[in-house]
């Protein structure tokens, strides 16, 4: 995450990023948000770069790249189009990390090439009345020979009308609650399962999020992620990494609203002088690089745990919650020292300011970050 402790690869990966988003991102992104939709032609380009197969091993056909250099990736995006950040990271971290943690050899086999050329995934865990509550999943999957047929309904879904497929989660038995869980990989093509609707969003509004519901959907049990019963294991162990990628989108924001606001800042003279050479302004610049810098820490922290092989849900937990506060609070501050004009469209921070909230939201609210560090802090001694 600092630059000094970065190897080279890492700063060519980095670099090439920053790159790309430069002249794809950086023009387009207010566009996409207008069009509330990724252009077809971008993510194609995104899947030949190889973006879509970032820590899938080489193996498969990804990358193969390390969590620093994955972060590194995500960040210069996130910078440059938050949207496009979220789709990359629920691809990435949720639905191949799954596949490569939990998958047997076959399900690799069948499903990571597709995954890292482009086929993207979606993660569907939350339901109309199943959020923070996680574990209350009703979709149903009944056995019937090599088969589940799933019934139910999924809100929410990230990606939902780009992916060729879903990690769904389902309840095997619904007597037995989050013990009855199990992770499956279905197919788009699937019978009976319906795509909804685009949710009308107030932010990342490029990140495509609909409902997607299943009647009698037949689902091979070749598709399920280890054994009945461990989805609710692997759900929140997928979701320490999809965390990871949201506090990463949400340094991006933060930064992208920095840098706005401190040229803005030089720029506009109001009282015979730059309003960069008020106190009041300066200091609000001075705070905004002070907690960015922590996130950065934090998740950089986070990123080491991974990389050592410990255990991160508290790390990503802490990181998560910072960043998303940080980025939310930068982004008000941006608006605030662009005045009225921060308020427009004419100007990013507007887009960086509704693009923020969300990240206090999904993949764990932060009353749900706070939940996991208070029962950390308090099984201590
Ligand atoms: C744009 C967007 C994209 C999303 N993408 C996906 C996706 O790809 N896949 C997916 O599965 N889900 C996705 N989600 C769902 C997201 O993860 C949930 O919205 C989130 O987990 C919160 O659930 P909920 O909306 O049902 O809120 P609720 O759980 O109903 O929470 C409502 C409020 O109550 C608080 N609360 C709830 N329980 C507690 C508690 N025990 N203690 C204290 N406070 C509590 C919450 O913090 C929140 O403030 C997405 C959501 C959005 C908005």
């Amino acid at each position: 995450m600092f630059d000094h402790a970065l190897t080279e690869e890492q700063k060519l990966l980095r670099d090439a990023a920053r790159e790309f988003a430069i002249k794809r991102l950086y023009p387009n992104a207010e566009a996409f948000d207008k069009a509330e939709r990724l252009p077809d032609d971008l993510l194609s380009e995104l899947a030949t770069l190889g973006y879509f197969g970032l820590t899938i091993p080489e193996e498969y056909g990804g990358m193969g790249l390390d969590a620093m250099a994955y972060a590194l990736i995500l960040e210069e995006f996130a910078r440059a189009c938050a949207g496009l950040a979220i789709t990359l990271s629920v691809h990435n971290s949720l639905v191949a990390g799954a596949v490569r943690r939990y998958g047997t050899d076959d399900q690799k086999r069948r499903f990571l090439p597709r995954l890292a050329s482009g086929e993207i995934g979606a993660y569907a865990l939350t339901e109309p009345d199943a959020g923070t509550d996680a574990g209350a999943v009703r979709t149903s999957a009944r056995p019937a020979g090599d088969h589940y047929i799933l019934n139910g309904a999924k809100a929410f879904v990230t990606s939902a009308d780009y992916v060729k497929m879903y990690l769904v989660f389902v309840s095997t038995d619904l007597n037995r609650g989050s013990h009855g869980l199990s992770a499956l990989m279905v197919e788009r093509a699937t019978a009976g399962l319906e795509v909804g609707k685009p949710e009308r969003k107030l932010g990342i509004k490029c990140s495509d999020t609909r409902a997607v519901a299943f009647v009698d959907s037949p689902v091979p049990k070749d598709n399920r992620l280890s054994a009945e019963g461990d989805g609710f294991k692997i759900a929140l162990a997928q979701l320490d990494h999809g965390r990871l990628g949201v506090a990463i989108q949400a340094l991006g924001i933060g930064e992208a609203a920095f840098a706005e606001a401190r040229k803005y800042a030089k720029q506009r003279h109001q009282f015979g002088r730059p309003i960069a050479e008020f106190q009041a302004v300066a200091f609000k610049l001075a705070d905004m690089k002070l907690k960015l810098d922590a996130t950065r820490l934090l998740i950089d922290r986070a990123i080491q745990k991974l990389m050592a092989g410990e255990r991160i849900t508290l790390a990503v937990a802490e990181a998560k919650l910072f960043a998303s506060e940080t980025a939310n609070w930068v982004a008000n501050e941006a608006v605030q020292i662009h005045g009225g004009y921060g308020y427009m469209k004419d100007y990013p921070v507007e887009r960086y300011f509704r693009d923020a909230r969300v990240t206090e939201i999904y993949e764990g609210t932060s009353e749900a970050q706070r939940i996991v560090i208070s029962r950390a802090v308090l099984s201590e001694e």
